[in-house]
């Protein structure tokens, strides 16, 4: 007896779109055409994934922007030649990973906080290429006060010292309209690059200072380079800086989500009207209805705040979720969705593709959706969804 080929196909389906990342490539390069383009692709590149995003990208961008070494390595396995930022590097880490005589990738550059890192790289790796980070105001990251003082002295006494690169970090520009505080840390920047072109002496500094947030709104803050992350994935930093792009740019840059989230029913049946669904009992039917149930779960990446809030699309309808949300499984609804079976399509995030041939306008789960449904931010939602699931590059 053969199996129907329904049952044959993966129950995970993560899409990346190729022509979103590059189309959203584009506007930033329409956008900061004197700027070098940085694709920030830590956490397994916002949780759409290292290799097919980089496969998607190399020979596209001018650099690529990671956290740690771990990623840096996999990344140059991947592409050998475009330059890497470790952004989140640190001097235990550089100490380990040379105590452990494993070799730092060519290519890469770290980016040093403090002298305590400095006086390592002198000591311990004198051609290591470095970008020096200011604290002008996140207070996480970067030197400054009489740190930075003492590090660009120390710079400016070791010419030989492959100093490469000046960069910052903004607190607080998705947040707000006003971007007082922003222009504050751009003054800052200002002033500490001045001193910092002095000590660097004949050594041609990359200064950068923009993510996506300020590289849309802040064009004072493009300078050499743009380090463009949540919005190289097609997603706005936040509602306020959509807003704010809107006010300021002519046209509202189009931003294409490059993820798509299905996953296909793994079983249907009926309930009657009283039935209890999911674990604590917390919904009960109203009425008769049909419910399908969904192979997704918070280890998923699915998170069990959106328990009886949000809802999946199927044959392009809206189907809540019913109950808690399980470990590895959902119960959505679909006594208003005629014909689901088994082996259906759910669209957890992204747009439905219509199957209707009267063209209904398309149905869509953002992630900003689901972001407010529990509370937090699109970044997280990407970059939560479990890195074992399958990415697939499409178009
Ligand atoms: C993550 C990160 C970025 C990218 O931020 P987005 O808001 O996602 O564009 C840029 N710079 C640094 C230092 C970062 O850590």
């Amino acid at each position: 007896m053969s199996h129907s080929p329904q049952i044959r196909r993966p129950v995970h389906r993560i899409e990346i779109s190729r022509s979103a990342l590059e189309s959203n490539v584009r506007v930033f390069r329409e956008i900061a055409p004197d700027s070098l383009f940085m694709a920030v692709v830590k956490s397994n590149a916002y949780g759409h994934d290292l290799d097919r995003v980089v496969e998607a990208l190399s020979g596209k961008v001018d650099w690529f922007g990671v956290n740690g070494l771990p990623e840096a390595r996999r990344l140059r396995q991947l592409d050998a030649q475009t330059p890497v930022l470790v952004m989140g590097l640190n001097v235990h880490d550089l100490a380990q990973a040379h105590a452990d005589s494993l070799a730092i990738p060519a290519g890469l550059t770290v980016v040093v906080s403090s002298m305590e890192a400095l006086d390592w790289i002198a000591a311990n790796a004198p051609e290591q290429s470095f970008h020096l980070k200011v604290d002008t105001g996140l207070s996480r990251l970067g030197a400054n006060g009489a740190g930075l003082d003492a590090c660009l002295e120390f710079l400016k006494a070791h010419p030989q010292l492959a100093w490469t690169g000046l960069m910052t970090h903004f607190a607080n520009v998705e947040d707000v309209t006003d971007q007082s505080y922003a222009l504050e840390q751009l003054a800052r920047f200002t002033a500490v690059r001045e001193r910092a072109r002095e000590a660097a002496g004949e050594r041609r500094l990359i200064v950068h200072a923009a993510a996506s947030a300020p590289a849309l709104i802040l064009p004072d803050a493009r300078l050499d380079l743009i380090r463009v992350g949540i919005s190289l994935y097609g997603l706005w930093p936040s509602n306020e800086t959509r807003l704010s792009a809107l006010s300021q740019l002519e046209r509202l840059p189009e931003l294409r989500p490059v993820l798509r989230w299905l996953t296909r029913i793994v079983h249907v049946h009926d309930v009657p009207a009283g039935a209890n669904v999911g674990y604590g009992c917390t919904y009960q039917t109203p009425a008769d209805t049909r419910v399908a149930t969904l192979p997704v779960g918070y280890y998923e990446g699915y998170e069990r705040a959106l328990s009886s809030r949000a809802h999946v699309l199927i044959h392009g309808r809206r189907a809540p979720v019913l109950g808690r949300v399980s470990m590895n499984m959902i119960v959505v609804d679909v006594g208003h969705i005629p014909g689901v079976a088994a082996g259906d399509e759910a669209v957890l995030l992204g747009r439905a593709e219509v199957d209707d041939a009267s063209g209904a306008s398309a149905e869509e789960v953002s992630a900003e959706d689901l972001a407010e449904l529990t509370g937090t931010i699109n970044y997280e939602v990407v970059t939560r969804i479990l890195a074992d699931l399958p990415r697939v590059p499409v178009d």
